[in-house]
């Protein structure tokens, strides 16, 4: 046994300081990114954030939805075959879309039968599975790459610099980077097991890039200000699942409590989700998610832009024209839990 001492930190155990700035107006600045992935070597262009490949958020509505903002989509993996490749060959398409998968046997079929039948107009894929320290997942990941040289692939989970490397070195373009931090998620609480996301962050980000690629943050957002926390702190991507639920997109039913109009969020490891996608929780395993009822808020439009509002004012505060200056404009100061509580981020 042994314990690590460094200091590991949490959105919510710090904030971003201040900077002189000569920029005068928010709408100067430029959150979008280009990316050239290291391994597909294709080109992205758009805002990087990307809704979570969860059955409330990563839905086509929500892609179409968020490709206004541009913003993009990791697609749930329950769609038929059909209706993705229904999806993929609309004219408008919206673009940037990931197709996700698993890593079982039925998973890499479906994906096969269903990237040839749509060509290039697939060309992102989220491998997601909740731990990404598996000798399994890292053979999915080799044979994936082998029969697809030229698509992006993006997989996870992991916290440690040492697993993101050697993902990049193995042929994933971004790697997706949180263990515990969902909202609906209680692997932390079920198993003991995670990782504070912002340190996971800074160093997953430092050694993806020392090879130059690249992360997407997954988790633990709860307001536009994490989300520039992410982003000062390295993150490439971000990725968003409670943040994006509740609105119209997610496809949910609308439920009254005490008068008030709820949707469902649950987590995809839940007994929610198991029930309805794998026939109940296996007897061997626990859920390790949870649902939740949060307030239903109508169309998911007022709350992008809310969110890229939140990061365009954290970019002028810092004096960062673009969002790829931010990281390097920024400087966290740790804050107390009594700060915390002031702020009710405790
Ligand atoms: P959020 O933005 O809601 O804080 O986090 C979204 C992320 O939580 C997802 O992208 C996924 O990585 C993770 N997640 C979703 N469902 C579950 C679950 O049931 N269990 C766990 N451990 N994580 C989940």
């Amino acid at each position: 046994m042994r314990i690590e001492q460094d200091l590991k930190l949490d959105f919510k155990d710090v904030l971003i300081r201040p900077k002189r700035s000569t920029l005068t107006s928010r709408s100067e600045v430029d959150i979008s990114r280009d990316f050239v992935f290291l391994h597909s070597q294709r080109k992205y262009h758009g805002i990087p954030v990307i809704a979570a490949n969860m059955d409330a958020t990563g839905t086509f509505e929500m892609a179409r939805a968020l490709a206004a903002h541009q913003l993009c989509v990791a697609l749930h993996k329950h769609y038929g075959e059909a209706e993705l490749l229904a999806f993929f060959a609309e004219a408008a398409s919206p673009p940037n879309s990931f197709y996700s998968m698993g890593i079982t046997a039925p998973d890499y079929d479906k994906f096969r039968r269903v990237k040839e039948a749509a060509g290039d107009a697939i060309q992102n894929v989220c491998v997601d599975v909740a731990n990404g320290y598996t000798k399994a997942f890292i053979s999915f990941i080799h044979k994936l790459r082998a029969a697809y040289p030229e698509i992006t692939i993006m997989a996870g989970n992991v916290v440690t610099g040492e697993m993101t490397e050697e993902l990049i070195l193995d042929g994933v373009d971004v790697v997706k980077v949180g263990i515990g931090p969902g909202s609906v998620c209680t692997t932390r609480r079920m198993s003991g097991v995670g990782y504070p996301q912002l340190s996971a962050i800074i160093e997953c980000a430092d050694a993806a890039h020392g090879l130059h690629g690249l992360i997407c943050a997954d988790g633990g957002c709860t307001s536009p200000g994490d989300l520039a926390k992410a982003f000062g702190a390295g993150a490439d991507f971000v990725m968003l699942g409670g943040m994006l639920a509740g609105h119209d997109e997610c496809g949910g039913e609308i439920v009254e409590q005490d008068g008030v109009r709820k949707m469902h969020f649950y987590g995809m490891s839940s007994r929610e989700a198991m029930d309805k996608y794998a026939g109940g929780v296996a007897g061997y395993r626990a859920a390790e998610g949870k649902d939740v009822l949060l307030d239903y808020r109508g169309p998911v439009e007022h709350t992008a832009q809310e969110i890229l509002g939140g990061v365009r004012s954290a970019c002028t505060y810092v004096g960062a024209r673009t969002l790829k200056e931010l990281s390097k404009r920024t400087t966290f100061v740790r804050v107390t839990q009594q700060l915390n509580e002031v702020f009710g981020q405790a």
